[in-house]
């Protein structure tokens, strides 16, 4: 019998490698795994500091960041300060002034943070220096330096009272996940937001945002909401609000009170929609479409106007902590904290005779502007190119479940029709690249034509079709004439802080296409020459909501060109073919054959359709020719 040794694992000198013992993490890299859980990016840092300066009753906070707070992110503030000892175990895991049992966490917290850990972890990822100071008595200040965990020095300093705290270097010993960090513009916008809350949830204190040296903003602290909206969003959106104000309504909710936008006043994004539940700053679709509700039908599709409500709710009715730092809560009947707050913001916007009637809102999503003809006829009439392309691709997402329903037609679905005399006796079946073959039927509410096609009906909006054309004909001109003309009197317009902080990246865009604008402080934009396209006499308020929208737009998408053909967008609205505006027959094909020739017919440049369809299959179906044992005659004549 031969020796049957176990095979052994060895290493490449051929030595038995030993199985890995199993040792205790030393505390600092124990300290570092959990940093990475706890903090997750600059802006997480900022909150944890900013959060402790509110527990220590400051009065003013300043917040500071270089590189979006990847180089330093510093809090200072005038609150309570600690003595030399109370920092010095401040920074000690699970060290906590604002509780002391788990009887206290039962009986209720009212401040943010208790749970000791920030500091500690915070310290363990960057290099931290603490400079703090109590009020009154004798005591000094005391600055601590700690370096990934370590306290490297502790020294008496002069400082005013209260507590500055600098993080530099954030992750430097933690290179993976330093390495997760996004964009400079991505973790600052992270920062503006959270702070921007903290600004709006604490009136009375007096917040102030900088970054690389600009201020961002800088709330007034008076303690009064509007003036704290001015000075985070700006004065125009300040005075845009309406009081909202409630302390006995039918509901979970014992009180809700803030401000909300006029309809007018909204952007294209729902990020200046904050919601605070028990002061706090929640996340909540279903706080978030509940406003959006109150405003009935009279918010343009996917626009979205400011807000800044505090709702009270009493703790058996919600349960924060689904995740506590996804700012999420969890109501225990939603439908009746909805339809509250709705109803609550609705009666104060009808009070202000902000809204009218009610619509549906976002009816012409832009799904809808998908019109499955036969693109290969099209491609190969434009030299083989690509099926259409849309000019403003974060709003024409083609591939929606609507779209797939939808069956493609073949080639042969598109048969040549027999000429046929069309409502008012001309004749003539216009022939078209993109658009199928039709027959125009006649002129709806001065506003639609109306036609049919071989699978049905199409309605064509009229004047989505005239700003289509306009939008690329400008597209056009932008592109070949880059001559300017300056403005005689330059046009200004105010912007919210994140805005002008993305004005830097919309510059190019502007000059790109001709405009010369500077920022001129925080809160405005002056525009000083235009393109020579436009006409000079332009609207200095088309002008304003054409760049407003473009920095929108960019601060967004971060794309250059979309923000260009925001622009563009916006202006090629102007002379547009409005709706009720009677149109010859002539002019109706007319308008058809250029729309037809546009790179893509289907949307206007803000993404709205063009044309809807109504199928044959749809009419049948809605008029219920379906029953068992009916037959349609088109069906039979189509086999
Ligand atoms: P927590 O906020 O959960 O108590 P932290 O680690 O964030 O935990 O802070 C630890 C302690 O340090 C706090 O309980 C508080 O006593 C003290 N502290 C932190 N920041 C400040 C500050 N800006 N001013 C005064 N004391 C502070
Ligand atoms: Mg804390």
């Amino acid at each position: 019998m031969t020796d049957q040794r176990l095979p052994q694992r060895v290493n490449q000198q051929d030595e038995p490698i030993a199985a890995p013992a199993i040792t205790e993490l030393d505390s600092e890299t124990v300290d570092r795994i959990a940093a990475g859980e706890v903090v997750e990016r600059p802006a997480s840092v900022a909150k944890e500091l900013l959060e402790n300066s509110l527990d220590a009753g400051a009065e003013r906070i300043s917040v500071t960041v270089e590189d979006a707070g990847k180089a330093l992110i510093r809090v200072s503030d005038d609150g309570v300060g600690m003595t030399r000892d109370a920092v010095l175990k401040a920074i000690d895991r699970h060290t906590t002034s604002k509780l002391r049992s788990i009887a206290d966490l039962e009986a209720g917290i009212e401040t943010l943070g208790f749970r000791g850990e920030a500091l500690h972890t915070i310290a363990a990822v960057s290099r931290m220096t603490i400079e703090t100071r109590p009020h009154g008595g004798s005591s000094s200040g005391t600055i601590v330096t700690i370096e990934g965990g370590t306290v490297t020095d502790v020294a008496p300093t002069g400082c005013p009272p209260g507590t500055t705290i600098r993080v530099a270097d954030l992750f430097y010993n933690t290179p993976a996940r330093k390495s997760f960090l996004r964009s400079s513009t991505t973790e600052f916008d992270h920062i503006n937001r959270m702070v921007a809350n903290y600004a709006l949830a604490n009136p009375s204190v007096a917040i102030a945002l900088t970054h690389d040296d600009r201020e961002i903003f800088s709330a007034p602290g008076r303690g009064d909401l509007r003036g704290t909206v001015g000075a985070v969003y700006s004065h125009d959106v300040a005075s845009a609000m309406i009081d909202i104000q409630s302390s006995d309504t039918e509901g979970p909710l014992s009180t809700i009170s803030g401000l909300v936008s006029d309809p007018e006043t909204t952007r294209s994004r729902p990020r200046y929609l904050s919601t605070f539940i028990n002061g706090r700053y929640v996340r909540s679709g279903a706080l978030r479409d509940a406003v959006i509700e109150a405003y009935g039908g009279q918010l343009a599709a996917d626009r979205y106007p400011f807000a800044v409500l505090f709702c009270a709710i009493p703790p058996d009715e919600i349960d924060v902590n689904v995740h506590p730092r996804k700012l999420e809560v969890r109501f225990e009947s939603t439908d009746a904290v909805k339809s509250q707050l709705s109803e609550v913001v609705r009666s104060s916007l009808l009070e202000h005779g902000l809204i009218r009637t009610t619509a549906p809102r976002g009816r012409g999503t832009p799904e809808e502007t998908v019109l499955d003809v036969d693109s290969t006829a099209g491609d190969s009439a434009r030299g083989g190119s690509s099926s259409p392309v849309t000019p403003n691709p974060p709003r024409s997402t083609a591939s929606t479940d609507r779209s797939k329903q939808a069956t493609p037609n073949t080639s042969a679905s598109i048969r040549a029709r027999p000429e046929q005399e069309t409502v008012d006796g001309s004749t003539g079946t216009p022939a078209f690249d993109q658009l199928p073959s039709l027959d125009i039927l006649g002129q709806l509410d001065e506003t639609f034509i109306v036609a049919q096609f071989n699978d049905g009906l199409l309605l064509i909006d009229q004047h989505a079709a005239d700003e289509r054309i306009h939008f690329e004909r400008l597209q056009e001109q932008f592109t070949t004439d880059a001559t300017r003309q300056s403005l005689v009197t330059p046009v200004t317009l105010s912007v919210t802080a994140d805005e002008a902080a993305a004005f830097d990246r919309v510059r190019e865009a502007l000059d790109a296409v001709g405009f010369t604008a500077e920022l001129l402080d925080d809160q405005t934009i002056e525009v000083r020459a235009v393109p020579a396209v436009i006409d000079t006499t332009v609207n200095p308020d088309r002008l304003r909501d054409a760049i407003a929208s473009a920095i929108e737009t960019a601060a967004a998408s971060n794309a250059i060109e979309a923000a260009a053909d925001a622009i563009i967008g916006d202006l090629a609205c102007y002379p547009a073919v409005t709706g009720h505006t009677a149109l010859t027959d002539g002019s109706m094909v007319s308008l058809l054959e250029t729309l037809d020739a546009c790179e893509n017919p289907y949307a206007c440049p803000h993404g709205r359709p063009v044309l809807i369809r109504i199928d044959y299959a749809e009419l049948r179906d809605r008029f219920e020719r379906d029953y068992p044992g009916h037959v349609d005659r088109r069906e039979e004549r189509d086999r």
